[in-house]
C-alpha cells in the first residue's frame, strides 16, 4: 500500500503594489481605502478601482502562490469594468481560483509603508476586515505598519507601498 506523505503541500505567494497619492481637488477632507475600510488621510490614493493597495498585493500574493498570472492579466486597469471597482472583487476572485486549485490561506504577512495614515491605530480593524474577506481568523493575518524614514516617495507622502506574503496549504 503507498505511504500518504504525511506533508502537507505548500506554497508561498509574494505581492508588491504602489499607488500615488493625490490631494483632493476642492482642498477638503480626504481618505484612502485599505483593506476595504475607508480613512481619514491627508490625501487620496490615485487609481483606476479604488485603489486600495492592500487588497492589491493581497490578491497577487495569492494569484503568485498558484503561478497564476497576476491582478493586472485578470483586471487590466484600462478596461470600463474596473473604473471605481471594489478591490474586494479581485480578492474574491483570486480565493475562487486558490479554492478550485485545491488550496487555504494558512497565514498573510503585510507590510504597508507610509508616513500617513498611521497604521497603528486602525491595525486591528484591518487585520479583522480582512481575515473577514479571505474567511479566516484574525490570528492568520498579519499586518504591518512602517514609515520609509521619509525616504523616497513613500517617505515623501507621494505614494503608499504595500507588500504582502501568503502561504497556502493544501485542503486535505
Ligand atoms: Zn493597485
Amino acid at each position: 500500500m503507498a505511504v500518504k506523505n504525511p506533508m502537507t503541500s505548500c506554497r508561498i505567494g509574494l505581492g508588491y503594489d504602489i499607488h500615488r497619492t493625490k490631494l483632493p481637488a476642492n482642498g477638503g477632507a480626504a481618505s484612502v481605502v485599505l483593506g476595504g475600510i475607508e480613512i481619514t488621510a491627508p490625501f487620496s490614493l490615485d487609481g483606476h478601482s479604488d485603489a486600495d493597495v492592500l487588497l492589491h498585493a493581497i490578491t497577487d500574493a495569492i494569484l503568485g502562490a498558484l503561478a497564476d498570472h497576476d491582478i493586472g492579466h485578470y483586471f487590466p486597469p484600462g478596461d470600463e469594468k474596473n473604473r471605481n471597482r471594489k478591490s474586494a472583487d479581485f480578492l474574491v476572485f483570486a480565493l475562487g481560483r486558490m479554492r478550485s486549485a485545491g488550496y487555504e490561506i494558512a497565514n498573510l504577512d503585510c507590510n504597508l509603508i507610509c508616513e500617513q495614515p498611521k497604521i497603528a491605530p486602525v491595525r486591528h480593524q484591518l487585520r479583522g476586515a480582512v481575515a473577514d474577506l479571505l474567511g479566516v481568523s484574525i490570528d492568520r493575518v498579519s499586518i504591518k505598519g512602517r514609515t520609509n524614514e521619509k525616504l523616497d516617495a513613500a517617505g515623501r507622502g507621494e505614494a503608499i507601498i504595500c507588500q504582502a506574503i501568503v502561504l497556502l496549504n493544501e485542503i486535505r
